[in-house]
């Protein structure tokens, strides 16, 4: 067993799982990619502190939510990966703010604000991912972005210390999120945010969030295994118009499909294809749409890993 492993097993203030050699396809909703060195559960977020304080200085860490808009390659993951989705992260009302920890899933805080008479959060019901990947990507869909209402976000850095921070904190833009001014080696993740949201009717709300999902099944492949849109939007255009426009719909790398119902969809049947399929497929389509349509469309979702 590596050193670090049995200093963070034999740790006995850690109350989370840690685990050696795990699958991320069980963690990425592509399902596919290779091995993370160690990956951690968190029982909490004192406990994710808790643990980064334990992790030695030169290994990498990683943050991932629902694995809803990541590749992992299939040589895995070097270091740790913490896994953040958690059911029993907290949201809780803060006066007129809504807080909620990273590891909650965003369609569960869509509800939350509905059921509590707040507007305005339907458009995270269909985004299914973290709360924090929803922060890290500035997540967003008919005309609304996450950002549009944070009030205050808690961050967590390498030394296992929580701080708060403002918006103008930070670089926001069209699924972009950067803290400004820090240098290369900065490392905070998203532990929590505080929303905040118009008081509506709630009911009102929760039927918008049904109507929105159904528009999803009928627009969106989401039998298959897939990350949602691939690449972002063109300012003035839809990556979806110009891959179809190139005929790419149904074009094929191993196990990967550019999807039938929604060309910016890659799809996994069964899981079958593998990371490297995937990454070959959104390689083939963006010098295929720069080819045809003079457009270099840059992907969305977010690449990490060794190539296998
Ligand atoms: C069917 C489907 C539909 C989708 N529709 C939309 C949509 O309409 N709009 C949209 O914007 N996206 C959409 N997505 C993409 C995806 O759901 C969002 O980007 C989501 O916010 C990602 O959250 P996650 O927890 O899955 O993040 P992950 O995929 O786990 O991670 C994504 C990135 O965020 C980082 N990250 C995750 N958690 C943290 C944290 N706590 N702190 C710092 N960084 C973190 C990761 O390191 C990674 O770089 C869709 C995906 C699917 C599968």
């Amino acid at each position: 067993m590596h050193m670090a492993e049995q200093r963070h097993l034999s740790n006995p203030v850690l109350r989370g799982r840690l685990l050696a050699h795990e699958p991320m396809r069980k963690h990425t909703s592509w399902r596919t990619g290779g091995l993370a060195e160690r990956a951690y559960v968190p029982a909490d977020l004192e406990d994710a502190a808790q643990f980064l304080r334990s992790v030695p200085a030169a290994e990498p860490v990683h943050f991932i939510g629902l694995g809803s808009n990541l590749l992992v390659r299939d040589g895995g993951v070097r270091g740790t990966v913490l896994l953040m989705h958690c059911t029993h992260a907290v949201m809780h009302l803060h006066g007129a703010l809504i807080y909620a920890e990273a590891g909650a899933a965003s369609p569960k805080l869509a509800r939350y604000a509905a059921t509590r008479g707040y507007a305005g959060a339907e458009f995270l019901a269909g985004i299914p991912g973290t709360v924090g990947g929803a922060l890290a990507m500035n997540a967003g869909c008919y005309g609304s972005e996450t950002w549009d209402h944070v009030e205050r976000v808690l961050m967590l850095d390498r030394s296992g210390s929580l701080r708060e921070r403002r918006p103008a904190d930070f670089e926001l833009a069209y699924r972009h999120v950067a803290l400004r001014g820090a240098g290369l080696g900065a490392e905070e993740w998203f532990a929590a945010a505080w929303f905040r949201f118009e008081r509506g009717d709630g009911a009102a709300a929760l039927r918008r969030i049904k109507e929105l999902l159904q528009q999803r099944i009928a627009d969106q492949p989401l039998a298959l295994p897939n990350a949602g849109s691939v690449f972002r939007n063109p300012p003035g255009d839809y990556a979806a118009r110009l891959i179809q426009a190139c005929g790419l719909k149904g074009c094929a790398i191993g196990g990967a499909h550019v999807s039938e119902k929604h060309a910016n969809f890659i799809v996994n049947p069964g899981g079958r294809g593998s990371g490297a399929d995937i990454e070959n497929l959104i390689e083939h389509v963006r010098a295929t749409v720069l080819a045809q349509q003079g457009v270099d469309l840059v992907p969305e979702v977010r690449i990490v890993g060794e190539r296998g």
